[in-house]
Parts: structure tokens; sequence; C-alpha cells
């Protein structure tokens, strides 16, 4: 081993073999993210490959066994695949990922109109800079709950012929008071109202806005109190595409943390007969705090294992279940902030990660202090760089940030209060939670190959 330590650009440190696999994998990425732009579009997708792939629901089990590949739906909103080692309470080896993203949420009562046009309100879910979701192509995807129960889905500016939505901004011309604001208040949460159609209906009143309900009774057979049962969640509207003269990279909305769901679940998609049972928990609602009974911080996880271990053997207990999370280690599976060449001093250039220097491992996140962050044991750190280096995995450290920055958290440390070991171990991203993404394909190919090791670590 050298004495000194230095981070390697995959695209020199890889072998020939690995770095042939890149693109082809990022191509299977790219539609991926195409299909799942929503929590509950990465569930369906997620299912369709892991059935695909031998994979059967729980329920299609009366007992469990090694090599079982099963999936467990959670309300369509989150997803778990697990396939059984030879003996779960020797411990699970983890990979969890989280499949919402930040995105623009339409109000229980959205619809309004003004001026002669008709928008949609919107309520925006998770940390976003405002300015940037305006005058961008917006698509709609979720569901609508009828009066009678009956459920609707809906994705609208998707395919070619779609129309899109967009929200307006201020031309520069009449800007004079609105750019003198921070960047912050620029753009105001109540003006991030969506576009939605101009035509006027033949009647007295709500002209335009009576015109788009007859629009969306005659396609959707829906009624303006149906948006009260409604999710309907406003995307960017442009698909994963390749970054580059060399395509290196992939621009897409929701990578964040959708890599690390699809690098986690193409690896689990291949694990055969492990020796210790691996576990990938697709989750939702990180992005406001991993609450409610989809989030992370939710009994779903706790739940699910003690099912599985009472279908595993007879005899199921309470202990059993407690002893078997304090021998499982945890991959929090979630991106990292990549030092960008026109923000550097944001970061501290020995601890952020950079593109194609591979999966990045990062010990804590929190912010002022390591507030919030359950901070990885120096073991754990060592046996996940022993087991990277041991399978040719490209990797690096991560810290989010300068010190006095600011930071984050992720669903590491809900999973490491069930006394699980757990570490923080992603792909790095430029423009985070924008609505165009970027990640290195090298990167993106390394994350899979570390997450497909960890499950296959005795
Ligand atoms: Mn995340
Ligand atoms: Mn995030």
């Amino acid at each position: 081993m050298d004495i000194k330590y230095t981070t390697k650009n995959g695209w020199e440190a890889a072998s020939a073999e690995d770095k042939q696999k890149v693109y082809p994998f990022c191509e299977e990425y790219k539609k991926f993210m195409d299909s799942a732009k929503t929590e509950r579009e990465a569930v369906v997708k997620t299912i369709e490959l892991a059935k695909a792939n031998g994979f059967k629901s729980i329920d299609e089990f009366a007992t469990l066994g090694h090599g079982d590949k099963i999936y467990i739906n959670n309300r369509d909103k989150s997803v778990m695949l697990v396939v059984l080692g030879e003996d779960s309470t020797k411990g699970l080896n983890i990979v969890a990922a989280h499949i919402d993203s930040p995105r623009l949420d339409l109000k229980q009562n959205p619809l309004y109109e003004d001026t002669d046009l008709a928008l949609f309100k919107t309520h925006y879910y998770g940390g976003i800079k405002k300015y940037q979701w305006t005058t961008i192509p917006l698509a709609l995807h979720g569901v609508v709950v009828k009066g009678d129960g009956s459920k609707v889905n809906v994705v609208i500016g998707e395919d070619e012929g779609d129309p899109v939505f967009c929200i307006t901004d201020l031309l520069p011309h009449l800007a004079e008071d609105q750019m003198k604001k921070t960047m912050r208040e620029g753009i105001a949460g109540e003006g991030l109202n969506i576009l939605i159609g101009s035509k006027p209906a033949t009647v007295e009143k709500d002209k335009v806005k009576t015109a788009i309900l007859d629009l969306l009774n005659q396609k959707y057979g829906i009624v303006e109190e149906d948006f009260i049962s409604a999710e309907l969640e406003a995307v960017p509207a442009a698909k994963a595409r390749d970054i580059g003269f060399d395509r290196s990279m992939v621009g897409a909305y929701g990578q964040d943390d959708r890599v690390c769901a699809y690098t986690a679940l193409a690896g689990i998609l291949e694990v055969q007969k492990p020796v210790k049972t691996a576990v990938c928990v697709l989750a939702d609602k990180e992005e406001v705090g991993s609450m409610g009974n989809t989030g992370m911080k939710s009994r779903f996880f706790e739940d699910t294992i003690a099912k599985i271990l009472s279908m595993e053997k007879d005899g199921y207990s309470d202990l059993l279940l407690r002893k078997t999370f304090a021998n499982s280690t945890c991959l929090s599976a979630d991106v990292a902030a990549a030092i960008d060449p026109n923000y550097k001093d944001v970061s501290e250039a020995l601890n952020s990660p950079k593109v194609n220097h591979g999966i990045v491992i990062t010990k804590y996140t929190g912010s002022r202090g390591k507030a919030g962050s359950s901070d990885a044991s120096a073991e754990l750190v060592g046996l996940i760089r022993k087991l990277f280096n041991d399978n040719n995995v490209i990797w690096q450290t991560g810290e989010l940030g300068k010190v006095d920055q600011g930071g984050g958290g992720t669903v590491a440390q809900y999973i490491a209060n069930l006394n699980i070991e757990t570490i923080d171990c992603g792909t790095a991203l430029l423009s985070m939670h924008s609505p165009f993404e970027v990640a290195g394909k090298m990167d993106i190919y390394m994350t899979y190959k570390g997450y497909k090791a960890f499950y296959l670590m005795d």
C-alpha cells in the first residue's frame, strides 16, 4: 500500500473491464430515471424489475429460506427487496436509499383563474431554490382518488405529443424591484403557480377554469373536489441526458436519491444465495424528514424484518429481532455534494468528493458541529474501506461542504438508532436538488459495484 493517500480518477484507476461496463450500465440507469420520476413510479418500476429477476411478493410465501427473493410494497410509495441468507439473525446487509425528490406538489385546492389564465397553486416539497423552477417545462405526475373511491393515474408532459406546464417569471425589463431581492426572496413560495390554460368556455364566469375542469372531466372523469384527495406532483419534463462531448456524465431530475436507489436495486437483483440476508430499502419522505408510515422513521422497516424472521424460523421473539439488528450493517445510500469548480469556496478540498473519483464514503453528515449526525465508527469505516479495496471499487470520502457553510442529514441516523452499524455511502452530484442534477457515469457504476460487494459481504 502507498504510504501517501490520494483519491484517483476512476477513468485512470479502474480496470479496462470495468471501464467497458460504465456506459452500458448508465443507459439502463437513464431508462429507469425517465420511467420513475416520483416515488410511486419508482416503486412500480422497482417491482417490475424485481419480478423480471425472480423476486416475488412476500405474500406469496408461507415460509422463507436461504436464497428466497422477496419484495415488500409499502403503500405504493416505498419498497423493500430482500434476498434471504443462511440465517437472518446473524445480521442483515442493508442498503437504504430514498425515492422521493424535491418537487412542487399541487395544493388541495389548486385550481384558480386570474387575468383570463388558469393556474395551479403549489406547495413545494423538500429543499429547493425556488427560482430554478420557473420557466422550465414541467410535467404532472400522480394519482387522483375520486369521490367513488376509485383511483386514476396521471402522467402528462412526458410523451413527445403531450403538452407541458410552466411557472412564468418576470421579464428583466420590469424586474427592477425583483432583482434587488435576495435569491431566497426573489421568487415567493406563493408565486410558484403553474400555468395550465388560457381558453375560455362559454359560461358566465370562471370561463378558463371551467374549460379546464371540462377537459379534466372528459379525460379523467374527475371533478374539482377530487383534487382534495389527489397527490399530483409537478416535476421537470426533461428526460435524462448524457452530458459532455465525451458523454461521461448524466444530467437528470431526481438523481438525489434515485441514483443510489437504482444502483442499490441493480446490485440486489444480481444477488444469489448470499451468506447474510441482503436487504434493499427504497424509502419515501427523506426530503421532508423521513416522517410518516412510508418514511424511514416508520415502524414499517422493523415490522417487515420481524415478519421475515417469523417466516424464516419457529420461535420468533422480540429479542431475536433486536439481535438481528445488533448484528446488521447498513449503507445509508444517499448522494454527496461534489466539488463544483464554479463554487469551490463552499467546499474544503481535502475532504470533498470529486466527480469520477468513485463512490463516496461519508463518515458523518450533520451541520454546525456534526449536529444530527450518527457519525459512523472508525471500525465501520475500516470495514467498508477494506471491502471496497478488496473488490476493486473506486471510492473516496466526503463531507458536506465547509464546517460553517451549512450541512444536512440522511436516513442514516434513524437506522443507526435501531442499533445497526450504519454509514453514509453514495454518489457525488453537482447541482443537487436542482431540476437537472449531474452525476459522473464512472461514479454511478462504482456505486452499483460498491453496493453489490456490500450485499455479498459475509
Ligand atoms: Mn438524498
Ligand atoms: Mn436531498
